[in-house]
């Protein structure tokens, strides 16, 4: 039996739409996933997040406000609320934070500000840092280079081959998501083939991005295996050696109390 780690499923959005969750994580468990990374996208999503977290052994949490959300935060409360949530056992990141210029190009000065604020925390408690960056490519990479030290996943990655070099630089890892299973991710195939496999995570970001052959179709994250086979394909390699480099992976960045 293979293990796999699913390094970003928003857990709480799928019980949200009324999803059973002992039946969403045992049918992920069935093909090998060990555990979950349950980020929060804003602080009143925390206590679904932290309930979940609490309540499933092999689920983790991290706290963050996404970078879509950021405008609608009202100012002093939420650095508080994040850093209130990083006392908590199962937190074991910051995320997720990043640069989103698809869908928002109205608050860009808002979004630094926010991700500046949550590149410092990563470094100040030691959490990596989970980086949403949609459109955004240069900007995160110089937000980060700006906080030397800090380290992380740059989650969902949609850049291509040398844009991950730059940012594995950096400390940070390159995390594959459903995408990188569509026939036309060029970018995203060459970028799997060159990327050393001691740099990459999996992960699903269910519900969305389902990979093929589920494409459109609500994601979860018994589908991480579907990615790891994508990865095992262009790299020319086995499934049981990404399952076994991915998974030790997310345990060195993530550090999670596994029992
Ligand atoms: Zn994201
Ligand atoms: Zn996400």
């Amino acid at each position: 039996m293979i293990a796999l780690v699913d390094t970003h499923a928003h857990l709480d959005y799928i019980e949200r739409e009324g999803n059973d969750m002992d039946t969403v994580l045992s049918a992920a468990s069935d093909v090998g996933v060990s555990w979950v990374v349950n980020p929060s996208v804003t602080p009143d999503k925390f206590p679904d997040v932290l309930r979940l977290a609490e309540r499933f052994n092999n689920v983790f949490a991290a706290a963050a406000v996404h970078p879509t959300d950021v405008q609608d935060m009202p100012d002093e409360q939420w650095q508080a609320q994040v850093e209130a949530m990083l006392d908590h056992p199962k937190v074991i990141a910051i995320g997720e934070t990043g640069l989103d210029y698809y869908w928002d190009k109205t608050h860009i000065e808002t979004q630094h500000r926010f991700f500046r604020t949550f590149l410092e925390l990563g470094r100040k408690h030691d959490l990596p840092v989970i980086v949403h960056d949609r459109d955004a490519h240069e900007d995160v990479h110089r937000l980060i280079s700006e906080c030397p030290g800090v380290r992380g996943v740059m989650h969902c990655f949609s850049g291509d081959a040398p844009f991950a070099e730059m940012m594995i630089e950096r400390g940070f890892y390159i995390s594959f998501a459903g995408n990188v299973t569509f026939k036309n991710a060029t970018n995203l195939h060459e970028a799997a083939k060159s990327t050393p496999l001691e740099w990459i995570l999996i992960e699903t970001d269910s519900p969305f991005l389902s990979p093929v052959p589920f494409r459109g179709k609500p994601n979860e994250p018994s589908r991480v295996r579907l990615v790891a086979e994508k990865i095992a394909e262009l790299k020319g390699i086995p499934l049981e050696t990404v399952a076994e480099v991915t998974s030790e992976n997310a345990r060195k960045v993530f550090r999670p109390c596994l029992s």
